[in-house]
């Protein structure tokens, strides 16, 4: 179930679906998804789906974790990104074996333990984790090239805007508790942010304030 040819599967229906960077779907094939969920859970490991991980959160589905690691590649390579939302710790696995630096941070103490356990378990050594309140951004690595939001807010946030660099871009689903989000690719340039739509998405919502 967890074989190397479930993985190729899974990979050939992301380029079906139209994930086309090579770099991104070769560590999607290389990555082990299963390790990022429960064992109950982890025969589903490789279908194309989002799939709960405790605590009401899920662990992102493949082409969604696929098509948001492609546009944050888009513009380049980004010296580090920032990940609001570490939840199983999967995004951020996958996106560090294509950037030089990740930080991560998650409101769920006990989630961003498991995923620490697991980064060591792997052998990932470039991803820092932080549990706070990620609408807050991570403001002593700011600023960032490239932000990426795991989970819905209602609006984007102040904070997350402001630690974008110049030319630096986010990616964020936005609208919170309904069920449809959008997914928004936002550009800072010199003097204003630039708004693009993306795709129809559907994330956990963000929710405000840390929790042990
Ligand atoms: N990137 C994750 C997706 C997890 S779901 C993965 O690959 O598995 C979204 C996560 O965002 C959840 O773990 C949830 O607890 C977290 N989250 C929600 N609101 C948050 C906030 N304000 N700050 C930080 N994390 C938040």
């Amino acid at each position: 179930m967890t074989s190397q040819r479930t993985r190729d599967r899974l990979v050939e229906r992301l380029r079906s679906k139209g994930i086309q960077n090579e770099k991104v779907l070769e560590v999607m094939r290389s990555m082990p998804r299963h390790l990022f969920m429960d064992e109950a859970m982890s025969s589903r490991s490789y279908e194309d789906s989002a799939l709960p991980i405790g605590h009401g959160q899920t662990i992102s589905q493949p082409f969604i974790v696929a098509r948001m690691t492609e546009v944050i590649l888009s513009r380049g390579i980004p010296d580090a990104v920032l990940e609001v939302g570490t939840g199983s710790g999967y995004q951020a696995a996958i996106l560090s074996q294509l950037v030089p630096k990740v930080y991560s941070v998650e409101r769920i103490v006990a989630l961003q333990t498991q995923a620490r356990e697991r980064y060591h378990m792997l052998g990932i050594h470039n991803i820092s984790l932080k549990h706070s309140d990620g609408s807050w951004g991570w403001p002593q690595h700011a600023p960032y090239k490239a932000i990426i939001v795991t989970a819905a807010p209602e609006t984007v946030p102040q904070g997350l805007l402001d630690q974008l660099d110049i030319g630096g871009i986010m990616v964020i689903p936005v609208g919170g508790q309904q069920a449809v989000q959008k997914l928004l690719l936002i550009t800072r340039e010199a003097d204003q942010f630039v708004e693009e739509e993306l795709d129809a998405v559907k994330f956990v919502p963000l929710l405000n304030g840390a929790i042990s």
